[in-house]
């Protein structure tokens, strides 16, 4: 048995070749999905079987594992700015607790 449902034929019109799309997503959450970054919530594919592209994976449908991962790259790139915007303000009291809240 395939590990995913058809939850619905409304999905985005296919880049490749137009045609309307079959909604999937997983049965069940496996070790499988949870080996990368993240996973797929839901996909679309294309039932049209003389087009060469079958899944189509938008990115919006993307499920961090770890949701942290995801903070954690909005952090740094917040981090950077800051360093490069704001570095009068290290020694502050704020950035002080910054700094603390992302120690690990
Ligand atoms: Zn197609």
């Amino acid at each position: 048995m395939p590990n995913f449902e058809i939850v619905g034929n409304d999905g985005d019109p296919c880049p490749r070749c137009g045609q309307p799309t079959q909604v999937r997503q997983h049965k069940t959450i496996r070790s499988r999905e949870l080996r990368g970054p993240f996973y797929y919530s839901k996909w679309f594919y294309c039932v049209n079987r003389d087009c060469q592209t079958n899944t189509i994976v938008p990115p919006r449908f993307r499920v961090w594992r770890d949701s942290k991962s995801a903070d954690e790259v909005h952090r740094l790139e917040a981090i950077k700015r800051q360093l490069g915007e704001d570095d009068h303000q290290i020694g502050s009291p704020d950035w002080g607790a910054f700094k603390r809240r992302n120690r690990r």
